[in-house]
């Protein structure tokens, strides 16, 4: 089974969704287990020979795929040992974040063969953001030793809505990411295939593919940054809601008289505990106390303070931060308790740059949903913590390009046959 993000699959029930069903299903078979027999490949997807045979085959002659090894076996023919070819193609991805740019560049396997990062302040002009992905983008292609004529597509993540069928992009967090035609953007600089998706879904489809969501059929991807968002995954599948808004636990509310959010309401989850919460809650504390570890860490500047400086104050001792650490966790955990008891997955996977050596948060989070989480449901969630570190979503970005090639390919596979027919 496979994670299929098919914009362009054929419908459910006729032969045409069998057949791209099951050639994404042999893909991500080899992917996983990184190689296998022909016959292996049949016995692990329960797909019949002659499907294998005939896929595979169709694979082979694309390129996405290529022997391995030979394996002698007794008398008779050596066994071919098939695994994914990774110089089919090769992905940038790029992650938009509030403080950060985050950017990899993945082969067709999924495998991060560059991967860079720069800071950035809140939010900045559309114009200053793309000479800065175009300045990581050069930085990443320099890494990995390619040019940009090497490239196969380039996949966006963003922390905000996506207006997918136009690529137009919009951030309640930053009021100058309104309507910002990223896709567009990107396509005329690069003219590549430009894939845009939401940060929360890419990072739940990195943990899918390479995360502690692998061996997982159902799960939450709790997304915690300068916004907090969720990954959601139905039966190995990215959930993305009616209008492809799903996941936004950030703006549950769980005090009708709390702080302002950025959405409009009052006392959302992130009102508290988001990183631009815990910036807004640092000034504060800055103002009230001039001789704290904050001041020092953050140069005595609350204009500039941001979450990973609150975050090392507190890893240094400042109280004031572990203390607005703690209280921000306990928020998150009553979101999170609220999403494990709407969904019931097996599995929460905790991850994001707000967390990265936060334990004081991570404890918080867990300890909450262990008291705030209705023990029936609680008995079979595993709460655990990503080990993807901050490039996730940009991973995640680059795996979306690779779906993406993988249908356009399946759907051209399956054009020819009808042709033929
Ligand atoms: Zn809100």
């Amino acid at each position: 089974m496979r994670p299929t993000e098919a914009d362009n699959m054929p419908e459910k029930g006729d032969q045409s969704y069998l057949r791209s069903r099951n050639t994404a299903r042999i893909l991500e078979t080899l992917r996983q287990n990184k190689a296998f027999s022909r016959i292996d490949l049949a016995e692990q997807t329960n797909l019949d020979k002659k499907t294998v045979l005939n896929i595979v085959n169709d694979l082979f002659a694309q390129g996405m795929i290529r022997i391995m090894s030979r394996q002698i076996d007794g008398a008779g023919r050596p066994k071919e040992i098939l695994g994914i070819n990774g110089d089919y193609g090769r992905y940038a991805g790029i992650d938009l974040g509030g403080t950060h740019l985050s950017g990899v560049i993945v082969n067709f396997a999924g495998e991060r063969i560059a991967s860079n990062d720069v800071e950035v302040h809140n939010g900045l002009e559309p114009d200053t953001l793309m000479k800065l992905c175009i300045y990581l983008m050069r930085n990443l292609l320099k890494e990995a030793g390619l040019k940009e004529y090497d490239l196969s597509g380039i996949g966006i993540s963003f922390p905000g809505f996506v207006a997918s069928s136009q690529g137009y992009v919009t951030s309640e967090n930053f009021p100058r990411w309104q309507n910002i035609p990223i896709q567009e953007m990107f396509q005329k600089r690069y003219n590549l295939p430009v894939c845009v998706d939401d940060c929360s879904r890419l990072m739940a489809l990195a943990e899918l593919w390479f995360g502690k969501g692998r061996n997982c059929r159902d799960f939450i991807v709790a997304d915690l940054g300068f916004g907090i968002g969720c990954g959601i995954v139905i039966d190995r599948k990215i959930f993305r809601g009616s209008a492809g808004k799903s996941g936004e636990v950030g703006h549950t509310v769980v005090d009708v008289n709390g702080p302002p959010c950025t959405c409009g309401s009052h006392g959302c989850i992130e009102s508290f505990a988001a990183g631009w919460a815990l910036s807004r809650d640092a000034q504060s504390i800055m103002q009230k106390h001039s001789n704290t570890l904050l001041c020092e860490t953050s140069g005595n500047s609350p204009e500039g303070v941001n979450f990973r400086q609150v975050v090392l104050a507190a890893n240094l001792g400042d109280l004031y931060c572990a203390d607005l650490l703690k209280k921000a966790g306990e928020y998150i955990g009553i979101g999170l308790s609220n999403a494990i008891s709407f969904f019931n997955p097996s599995r929460l996977i905790i991850g994001g740059r707000l967390i990265q050596d936060n334990e004081i948060m991570i404890r918080a989070i867990t300890e909450t949903i262990q008291i705030k989480c209705m023990k029936q449901i609680l008995d079979d969630v595993e709460i655990t913590v990503s080990e993807l570190g901050g490039s996730a979503s940009a991973w995640g970005a680059g795996v979306s390009c690779i779906l993406n090639a993988e249908n356009l390919f399946i759907t051209a596979m399956q054009k020819l046959k009808e042709k033929v027919k």
